[in-house]
């Protein structure tokens, strides 16, 4: 392990022991859908085209002084570009007393569409400085597509399943219809501090959504002793094992893409018999999308089920994954070009192991845990049992080792991952005894726990994390 790398993995371990000092609440994100009715969704559009024009002004105003001004020096430029979202915001109570419509939004979202064009600008200028000369300033909005508008603390308000958004009536002949609507789904916002609550809409489905981000109190964190080590993978999604007893499990990944991938296939090709934007295009461009929606959700479901009972089902207050270098892995080898290949598209398709890390991590903090990364270079190459590195074939699923040791690649690499784990807590400890011995009795459990009638001396006598390249 190189030196730096030894020094992030401790600090990371260090952590295990540390209690937390501060506590902080969790914060969520869920989705609920909402369905407004024709006299509630007239108004929503009102509001989003109120929305569409601020930021087809300020665009302008911008586009315009971009176009006469691009030649000037950067620096010029970066001193003005830093003063026209100030002023432009300076502008909307003046705007507001103008032209009355502007009254009916809450006031936040028209401030909003002005700060995300600041931000656009900004990524806009930061890319021509970095020599992008093709770069093309934001474009307009277009009338068909709703905007997304977020609501802060004094612009709703929940109760029970009802939630309400913040408008107002210009004039008095208006016709006053609440934004009020019914939640759908199971979940229940009583008792959580909610902070933010943003609707959008699906412009494929016509549906419309609210993106509600809420506080969550989560419980103590203590380091109980008990780790669980996880290797995560394609093939297994999770090939973890414990401390304590040594005991493994591996979950496959469902691999919705193989029920998906071909009907999808399929549709796009009827699709692509007929001209582009033709109704019947439309029809199946449609039908494709729907589908390649619903595997989107069910990796998703199967992630969140998974990550959850693998939180609820360990006594370990720490669970360790690998740090992954997803770009490491993709990086394919000439001569095991065909089979990775299908392993990385699956990988980019769905980008599905650091969301499912993130799953993890939340979802045991809601359970007073821990989620920690260690650096897991070496993890799978290396023989769990004697600790000999081979290049090996990210398609070879069984390691077969000289020393005449046979394991699944990936319950070898959780293992390897908890010997790392406990030579490094050991060595944050600085204390001799209790490293030899955690490493010893892991080993001696795992070992036995696999493969019974390995030579138990020949491994237990191993100082294994000497051949993990830690020394101390
Ligand atoms: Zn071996």
């Amino acid at each position: 392990m190189p030196k730096n790398e030894l020094e992030k993995a401790l600090e990371q371990v260090r952590q295990i022991t540390k209690p937390q000092i501060k506590k902080r609440p969790l914060q969520l994100t869920t989705k609920v859908k909402i369905v407004p009715t024709k006299e509630q969704e007239e108004i929503l559009w009102v509001l989003s085209e109120n929305c569409r024009l601020i930021h087809y002004f300020a665009n302008k105003e911008r586009k315009e002084w971009w176009d006469k001004n691009k030649h000037l020096p950067k620096k010029k430029r970066d001193k003005e570009n830093k003063s026209t979202y100030n002023k432009q915001s300076a502008q909307l109570p003046k705007l507001k007393e103008k032209y009355s419509r502007y009254k009916q939004n809450y006031s936040k979202t028209l401030q909003d569409i002005l700060k995300q064009l600041e931000a656009d600008y900004k990524s806009f200028h930061a890319l021509r400085k970095s020599g992008d000369n093709n770069a093309q300033p934001p474009k307009y909005k277009s009338k068909e597509y709703f905007t997304t508008m977020h609501y802060n603390q004094s612009g709703f308000k929940i109760e029970g399943t009802k939630i309400t958004l913040s408008h107002f009536y210009p004039t008095r002949e208006t016709k006053e219809v609440d934004l009020t609507f019914e939640m759908q789904g199971k979940f229940t916002f009583t008792g959580k501090k909610v902070k933010q609550v943003t609707i959008y809409r699906v412009h494929k489905t016509k549906e419309f959504y609210l993106s509600i981000i809420y506080e969550q109190n989560t419980p103590e964190y203590f380091d109980n002793g008990i780790y669980q080590t996880i290797d995560l993978g394609l093939i297994n999604l999770v090939a973890a094992v414990n401390s304590h007893e040594g005991k493994t499990i591996t979950i496959k990944n469902k691999r919705v893409d193989k029920y998906w991938q071909p009907k999808i296939e399929e549709v796009q090709k009827k699709r692509d018999h007929y001209k582009k934007y033709s109704n019947r295009w439309k029809w199946y461009n449609d039908k494709m999308w729907k589908m390649i929606r619903k595997q989107a959700n069910q990796r998703k479901d199967f992630q969140h089920k998974v990550s959850k009972k693998v939180v609820e089902n360990t006594r370990a207050n720490i669970i360790i994954i690998g740090d992954l270098n997803v770009k490491e892995m993709s990086k394919s080898k000439k001569n095991d070009k065909k089979k990775d290949k299908s392993l990385h598209r699956n990988m980019q398709s769905s980008g599905s192991l650091g969301r499912f890390a993130r799953f993890l991590t939340y979802k045991a903090q809601l359970a007073g845990k821990k989620v920690i990364r260690i650096s897991e270079r070496g993890t799978s190459k290396r023989c769990c049992y004697c600790m000999k590195k081979e290049n090996r074939k990210l398609s070879e699923r069984t390691i077969q080792c000289d020393c005449g040791f046979v394991i699944d690649r990936d319950t070898s690499g959780t293992a390897n991952l908890m010997q790392r784990l406990l030579a490094l807590l050991a060595l944050s400890q600085k204390r001799l005894v209790v490293r030899q011995r955690l490493l010893k009795d892991f080993r001696e459990k795992f070992f036995s726990d696999t493969q019974p009638n390995v030579k138990r001396k020949f491994l237990l006598n191993r100082s294994c994390a000497d051949s993990q390249g830690i020394t101390s």
